[in-house]
């Protein structure tokens, strides 16, 4: 369990004692759900090391996960500005929302369109050739792919040098719509391609 910076949160503001508590993958970053705390709660959190709210409809001390085993287990806790709200980040055991989802905002956690689009290109590879582009690329093989990014990138490097924006940003869009490919091909994710990049980042 970490170990916390004595924190001023103000339960007094709201006259039921209770401050927000929005609870956040510590590693991920998705937003999973949000509970209140009061002080009991939020001590109880700190002690157990498991996110504890106090439930408004149970009118208790809830430790999420209490009856699936799904809890949260405390990474960190963060006081916003005015010291009235909480962002809690965890590592959730399971699934979060009772629903069985990941968390209780999917629609709020669609992926960047880039991870999207990474994981369209790895669904269209097995559709039927003749309706996906996607699947005719890699029925051709990884060379193949391979060559046409080397091709795309050639052809936006000529509209570089030209004055054509929007042939630019054109060519642009193909480059990365066939890394993608290629990266996928090669068994790769842009999130490796990304972690390297943060790794460099940091040195
Ligand atoms: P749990 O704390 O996961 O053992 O779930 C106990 C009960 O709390 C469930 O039966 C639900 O009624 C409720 N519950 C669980 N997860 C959530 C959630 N993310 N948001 C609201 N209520 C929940
Ligand atoms: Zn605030
Ligand atoms: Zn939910
Ligand atoms: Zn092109």
């Amino acid at each position: 369990i970490p170990e916390f910076r004595v924190m001023n949160i103000d339960f007094k503001k709201y006259s039921d004692g209770l401050v927000p508590a929005i609870i956040q993958d510590a590693e991920t970053r998705v937003v999973l759900m949000l509970g209140f705390m009061n002080k009991e709660a939020f001590n109880k959190t700190k002690e157990i090391g498991k996110v504890t709210f106090y439930s408004r409809s149970k009118q208790r001390l809830w430790t999420k996960g209490e009856e699936s085993g799904h809890f949260l287990l405390l990474q960190d806790i963060q006081v916003d500005c005015d010291n009235d709200t909480l962002l809690v980040k965890v590592n959730p055991v399971g699934p979060v929302c009772h629903t069985g989802a990941d968390t209780c905002f999917s629609e709020a956690n669609k992926p960047g369109f880039l991870m999207q689009l990474e994981q369209i290109i790895g669904e269209r590879k097995q559709a039927p050739a003749e309706e996906s582009y996607v699947a005719r690329m890699f029925a051709k093989g990884l060379n193949k792919i391979a060559q046409k990014v080397g091709e795309e990138a050639v052809e936006m490097v000529i509209e570089a040098k030209d004055n054509n924006d929007s042939l630019f940003l054109d060519e642009s869009a193909d480059l990365l719509f066939h890394y993608l490919m290629l990266l996928n091909a090669k068994g790769f994710t842009l999130q490796q391609v990304i972690n390297i990049l943060e790794e460099r980042h940091k040195k």
